[in-house]
């Protein structure tokens, strides 16, 4: 199974808009882009909601014959670990090995020293096309680096080969991820990771490392864009000698997790994938649900005061809806409007605050945090959620499928 040059993960915490979503796939090919869809859901997110794993193939499933979308499409088990792998194992065809946790983990020294000896090629000065100058590499800082991802790349092997026994040797797609942790890895720490891993036998068709800088959830790239830019290239660069040097799949490229809404770091992406040829993997993260709240609010009505309800349940539990996402938000309680005053909002006036258009003087990027780490509050009203999201599906179908053509797609892959 191999995956596209050009693949798309899209989220979709409550399995009602995978139609809408890909319309949008649909507009891409007519406009002569080929991407496929990946349905993405983590095990937090089932847990969080409520759902099962097989509700996302089925969704994906019923999608794609609706609309008789005759190209790829994956369904991505995100963020599985050895202990929560085997209930995806039935639906999905797209495993996301997340080993960051094992990042500096303590392994045998035996074993790095033998990974260090095995690699001469490595300590030294490394010269990588595409690259200025060559990557400075002693042997004292290969043995540092894989002291400190052996552990996971071990690990990645344990759960990769777990599921090979379980779907069979390539019969799925593999991705191996490093994002949730707090230190970027750097480019020569990219290179080290994809020796580990041809070592440690994983056929990884895409690898997601952290990238510099923050990519919070639902906004935009916050960070240096000059500095994202030079690693970017140079991760692609290490990606392309890597396949070369170390035999991984020739397909193997960059998966950019929290990729939704970073519309700053499109154009650079856009620009290195040109230069390299290079494939990609973005994955969005809830993108989808602001939607819904969107085409809610601007149905008005009820629908308007459901999107409403759900900010002021969101603004009451603010710091535990907070909590396990610390990390990847940047919300200014300051700027949160009140329940209150929110309850007098026009339709309007609240598409704009929700909305992801930073043009806007009216967008509150607060606002929109908030209710991204919210959808808890619409999992707790259950039917009530879901049967108004059937009654306005129309104004949110327009707006979850605008959202990824518009915002997304075409600047990522058409430069508009
Ligand atoms: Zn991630």
């Amino acid at each position: 199974m191999e995956l596209e040059k050009f693949s798309f993960g899209v989220g979709d915490r409550f399995a009602r808009q995978a139609k809408a979503q890909l319309a949008a796939f649909e507009l891409a090919a007519k406009a002569g882009v080929e991407i496929v869809p990946v349905w993405n859901k983590s095990n937090r997110e089932h847990t969080m909601i409520g759902s099962s794993p097989d509700s996302v193939r089925a969704a994906a499933d019923v999608a794609v014959e609706a609309l008789g979308w005759a190209k790829g499409y994956y369904v991505d088990a995100d963020h599985i670990r050895l202990d929560t792998v085997d209930g995806f194992t039935a639906s999905s065809d797209f495993y996301t090995i997340d080993v960051a946790e094992y990042i500096g983990k303590a392994e045998s020294a035996e074993l790095v020293s033998a990974f260090v000896a095995a690699h001469p090629e490595l300590s030294g000065s490394v010269v990588v096309p595409g690259i200025d100058g060559a990557l400075a590499l002693s042997a004292n800082n290969v043995e540092r680096i894989a002291g400190k991802y052996i552990g996971s790349v071990r690990e990645a092997g344990r759960i990769y080969r777990h599921i090979a026994t379980v779907k069979g040797e390539g019969e799925f797609v593999t991705e191996v991820s490093m994002d949730e942790t707090d230190a970027p890895q750097t480019p020569p720490e990219l290179l080290v990771i994809l020796a580990l891993m041809s070592d440690e036998g994983i056929p990884a068709q895409t690898i997601a490392p952290k990238f510099t800088g923050r990519f919070n959830k639902g906004v935009d790239y916050v960070g240096d864009l000059a500095e994202f830019e030079k690693e970017f290239r140079d991760d692609l660069a290490v990606i392309a000698y890597a396949v070369g040097r170390y035999h991984l799949p020739k397909n193997l490229k960059l998966s950019v997790h929290s990729g939704s809404d970073k519309f700053s770091v499109y154009a650079p992406i856009r620009r290195a994938l040109a230069d390299f040829g290079a494939g990609i993997h973005l994955k969005t993260a809830g993108t989808t649900w602001l939607e819904e709240l969107i085409g809610l609010a601007e149905a008005d009505g009820e629908g308007l005061a459901l999107a409403k309800e759900i900010y002021g349940k969101a603004l009451a539990k603010r710091e535990a809806l907070c909590e396990p996402y610390a990390t990847v938000i940047d919300i200014d309680p300051t700027k949160l409007p009140s329940a209150d005053e929110v309850a007098g909002w026009s339709a309007d006036r609240y598409v704009v605050a929700v909305r992801h258009d930073p043009s806007n003087p009216g967008f509150n990027p607060s606002m929109r945090q908030l209710l991204h780490v919210g959808y808890k509050v619409a999992a707790q009203m259950g039917d009530r959620y879901l049967d108004m999201l059937d009654a306005c599906q129309e104004s949110i179908a327009k707006n979850v499928t605008e959202n990824l053509w518009v915002r997304h797609i075409q600047p990522l892959f058409l430069g508009k």
